[in-house]
């Protein structure tokens, strides 16, 4: 997925690459590792755990559905999400192993997880909304006005509307989150010391007004 395509980017952020092989690797990692483990999912979900870092880094550190950065909000701000939620399997021991395989687990801030988690992503959205693929980003697109919103082709699918409004995808802190992610690219990228200082204060201060905000504040008109 181009950069300027991915409207979790800015053009100073990492190209998500391989995300799906790399997946597979730090599964395979787990399991030789603790082979008698069953549930990846619980060795992945540790903060700050080395798998859970591991995990964090397939995913350039930002989550995959809104592009916010670790390091812009704390560690605890984030969680491993079941792409399928964990309502769609049953309770059965093979279903349990099967929610909390790699495959479906993806990095996520804190918001996108708690508005996703009562979501149930049936075929075909499973492969529309796809984030290691990329396939969401042919869904939803960044717009002049910074705030995300869902492309033409999209725009009057229900489930696709559902998922944007569960998620708070077109609200005003998305769009703060995304002038944040940019400034802090810009600020990393500066070597003249004084300016680099002075766009490290801007990001600051614009970095309290964010937080002052509350994920429903402020919705799209
Ligand atoms: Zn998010």
């Amino acid at each position: 997925m181009p950069k300027d395509k991915d409207y979790r980017n800015t053009q100073y952020c990492k190209e998500l690459i391989d995300v799906s092989n790399k997946k597979e690797r730090l599964e395979a990692q787990i399991q030789e590792d603790f082979p008698r483990t069953r549930i990846i999912y619980n060795k992945v979900k540790k903060r700050g755990g080395i798998y859970n870092r591991k995990f964090a880094e397939i995913y350039n550190e930002k989550c995959a559905y809104c592009g916010i950065l670790l390091g812009l909000i704390p560690l605890e701000s984030f969680e491993v999400d079941h792409f399928i939620n964990e309502a769609s399997f049953s309770d059965t021991e093979e279903d349990r192993i099967k929610a909390g395989r790699m495959e479906n687990l993806i990095w996520s801030c804190i918001d996108c997880n708690r508005g996703k988690s009562g979501l149930t992503i049936t075929p075909p959205y499973d492969h529309i909304l796809n984030v290691d693929q990329g396939n969401i980003c042919q869904v939803f697109e960044r717009d002049k006005d910074f705030y995300i919103r869902i492309n033409a082709q999209y725009k009057n699918d229900e489930f696709v509307k559902m998922f944007y409004d569960s998620l708070h995808l077109g609200y005003q802190r998305r769009r703060m989150d995304y002038l944040l992610l940019q400034m802090y690219g810009r600020m990393k990228a500066e070597r003249n010391e004084m300016k680099k200082n002075k766009l490290g204060a801007a990001f600051l201060e614009l970095l309290e007004a964010r937080n002052r905000m509350h994920i429903t504040d402020g919705k799209r008109i």
